[in-house]
């Protein structure tokens, strides 16, 4: 794959993602996000699904610096027996001031309520990528994994729910399995994967 080293601007003041990002793109693009940005208001997520929140970010952001080339992630983590909470709230589940572990605490206790056991705590991580420049969207991709959620925290690494999530084919947590492992069947790297064909199919990669 060729190396271009371009810029590359995540629409996120999430580090956790941004490190993903530049784990996932390695060499091939010089990645930044909002933090190099402290004066940029933050992008208000009103929309009701992945797709709306990722393109609301993604153009927004491109609007306001609109010579590079944007990428907005929007992820969360859906649970069959809570109806698919925590869902686009995920970053938010336990109220305004959330932290990952008040959320994750949250999320157990909410699922402890429904007695789902086993396979019944099935869920899964879903991510929508977005690729915007200048005021316009270029492109969005999806990925999902699937998993179960586990009666406990296992693990530090990751962030987020991956303390709590068993991928599907796996006996451990997203946050004790190596990065690499979590980046070759995540969410994220799915619809990165996707991303990275239509960048090299359009000379932007
Ligand atoms: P967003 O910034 O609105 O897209 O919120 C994403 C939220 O979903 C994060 O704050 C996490 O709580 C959760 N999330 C997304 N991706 C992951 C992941 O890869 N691992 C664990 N939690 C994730």
């Amino acid at each position: 794959m060729a190396t271009k080293n371009e810029a590359l601007l995540i629409a996120t003041r999430n580090a956790h993602k941004t490190g993903e990002f530049q784990q996932i793109f390695g060499e091939r693009y010089q990645v930044s996000d909002l933090s190099a940005y402290p004066d940029l208001p933050e992008v208000e997520e009103t929309g009701t699904t992945f797709d709306d929140n990722s393109r609301l970010k993604a153009v927004e952001i491109s609007q306001q610096v609109p010579e590079v080339l944007i990428m907005a992630d929007d992820s969360g983590l859906e649970v069959d027996a809570l109806n698919n909470a925590p869902g686009v709230y995920s970053a938010r589940y336990s109220g305004p001031a959330a932290t990952d572990a008040s959320n994750r605490a949250f999320l157990l206790e909410n699922l402890n309520k429904t007695e789902a056991r086993g396979k019944q705590r099935a869920g899964r991580f879903r991510c929508v990528l977005t690729l915007a420049k200048g005021g316009k969207m270029l492109h969005q991709t999806s990925g999902a994994v699937e998993g179960i959620i586990t009666n406990e925290e296992k693990g530090d690494g990751g962030f987020g729910y991956d303390p709590l999530f068993v991928p599907e084919g796996e006996c451990q947590t997203f946050a004790q399995l190596p990065a690499s492992t979590k980046h070759a069947m995540s969410h994220r790297g799915r619809a990165v994967a996707q991303m990275v064909r239509f960048m090299q199919e359009h000379q932007l990669l």
